[in-house]
């Protein structure tokens, strides 16, 4: 199995390529930028993208995943709830001040409970709404293994302060869906480093009140 994150464009957000050397399929998670590294990177590896899982609509996750779909034919999964915020792309291009990239609608929800992914590793969907109505996480069981976006952080959580964006939601999301994974579950999170459900459960500072 082939794991590669690494951080794409100027807000650094972290884009994970997940593959099957035996199948040569691989799935694509936040492509935010950066995408003709992304594509040389799937040749290289010889594998065949399968999906685009995009864990919210910001910018510096989706803004390279119509690109990806074009280049590779893979299919773009969003949750529907950011929706509004996948409309508002050239208002969060002049946040960080960068052209609008091209978007379009997903072709199919990431809702709640949906198994994506590869055949021989599988990901559940899990809601957690609070940084945007529509963010999700990405859970491989088989793998112990959490996609985190910007729901989760190492020592934090993802801000709220953006159309959208709930405090008391994300608290909910992560205390009620994410705290219930085991503690040896690695964290991949949106933007900085990996962390485990353990380490954040004992010293997150956000989540102490719980
Ligand atoms: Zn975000």
């Amino acid at each position: 199995m082939i794991i590669e994150t690494f951080p794409v464009g100027p807000l650094q957000c972290n884009c994970t390529i997940l593959g099957d050397e035996e199948a040569a399929e691989a799935i694509v998670i936040d492509p935010g930028d950066e995408v003709g590294r992304i594509q040389r990177r799937l040749t290289e590896l010889g594998l065949k993208l399968k999906q685009i899982l995009v864990t919210h609509a910001h910018i510096d996750h989706v803004g390279g995943a119509l690109r990806l779909k074009r280049l590779t034919g893979a299919p773009i999964l969003l949750n529907e709830n950011d929706l509004p915020l996948l409309k508002m792309m050239e208002m969060q291009a002049g946040w960080i001040g960068i052209p609008t990239p091209e978007t379009a609608p997903p072709d199919e929800s990431l809702a709640d409970g949906l198994v994506v992914g590869l055949d021989r590793y599988p990901a559940q969907v899990v809601y957690t709404p609070g940084h945007t109505q529509g963010s999700v996480c990405l859970h491989f069981a088989a793998l112990k293994l959490l996609v985190a976006g910007d729901t989760l952080f190492a020592g934090s959580i993802g801000r709220t302060d953006l159309p959208g964006g709930n405090s008391e939601q994300i608290i909910d999301s992560i205390q009620t869906r994410l705290l219930a994974l085991p503690d040896e579950t690695k964290v991949l999170t949106g933007h900085g480093p990996s962390t485990t459900i353990g380490t954040e459960r004992k010293s997150n500072p956000f989540l102490r009140s719980i």
